[in-house]
């Protein structure tokens, strides 16, 4: 078989059972088990492909028609164009986050010195993001997950900033509350959102595989924005900003919460998609 051929045999099987996206799908994935890139795909197009490399494409073109999301049969994907590597602890980065990074970058100087402070890490894709685009900012990454702090800093040392990315295993800013107040030039977050009642709405490509610790934001969804708005009144300079990810229908109901901490200047920013995605204020 050639590598043409196996990818259009797996693109096939994906548009017959459906699957949104089945040219992007399969080139990922038989790509990624050759161990070739999606441009190589096609210009290697008639090279011969190895039993073992077809039976890895194989498995995972079962995977994904079962229902597993690509990134996750991966164990990685790309966020902001760099690679992230996830695990079961972490929520698989969305695109739609980079809009948080586009609103940070666009307050900020590349070259300043910043203290960062990413309330529920997972991944570490905005913390990271952030730190390979402003290489004299610092960051404290944290999460109640050591399992996916592990991921974070595996995040970090790929991208070359573990140096200014100190990792904390803790619940939000806990652990920080005796620390002396208002160093941090940033709080950012994209904390669990969904209503646990609407958990069961979510795709199962989302909620059999994203874990729900990074998605269950309470009964009303705003249980991490209460706690997280709190702390950053504490954490922050007078001056300092705030960026949260936050639900397409939460934007006045988590601007409450801000007004009510001395944050102003507040500014709803949407994704590409055109939804409310992302809160951003300061601290007064
Ligand atoms: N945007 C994610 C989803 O709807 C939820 C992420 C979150 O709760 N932070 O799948």
């Amino acid at each position: 078989m050639t590598v043409s051929q196996l990818y259009r045999q797996v693109r096939d099987l994906f548009r017959d059972a459906q699957i949104e996206l089945p040219e992007l799908d399969a080139k990922l994935l038989v790509s990624a088990a050759l161990g070739i890139s999606i441009s190589d795909l096609m210009l290697r197009g008639d090279d011969p492909v190895s039993e073992t490399k077809s039976a890895t494409a194989k498995t995972h073109a079962e995977k994904r028609l079962a229902g597993m999301p690509v990134g996750r049969i991966l164990g990685e994907r790309e966020f902001y164009g760099r690679r992230f590597v996830m695990n079961p602890a972490t929520l698989e980065p969305r695109s739609d986050t980079e809009a948080l990074i586009d609103a940070v970058l666009a307050l900020s100087v590349p070259t300043q010195e910043q203290l960062f402070c990413d309330l529920g890490t997972g991944t570490g894709a905005i913390a990271v993001t952030l730190l390979a685009e402003m290489k004299r900012s610092r960051m404290v990454a944290v999460d109640l997950s050591f399992e996916a702090l592990s991921c974070a800093s595996e995040n970090a040392d790929l991208h070359e900033v573990s140096d200014r990315f100190l990792p904390l295993c803790a619940d939000y800013a806990s652990a920080l509350a005796g620390a002396k107040s208002g160093v941090f030039d940033w709080v950012v977050s994209n904390p669990p959102y969904i209503r646990t009642h609407d958990l069961g709405m979510l795709s199962p490509e989302v909620i059999q595989h994203d874990p729900v610790l990074a998605l269950d934001g309470g009964v009303t969804g705003l249980d991490s924005y209460v706690r997280i708005i709190a702390q950053a009144e504490m954490l922050l300079k007078s001056g300092g900003r705030i960026a949260l990810e936050i639900g397409f229908d939460q934007a006045g109901a988590v601007e409450k919460q801000l007004r009510h901490h001395s944050f102003g200047a507040i500014e709803i920013v949407k994704d590409l998609s055109g939804n409310d995605r992302v809160l951003l204020a300061c601290r007064q």
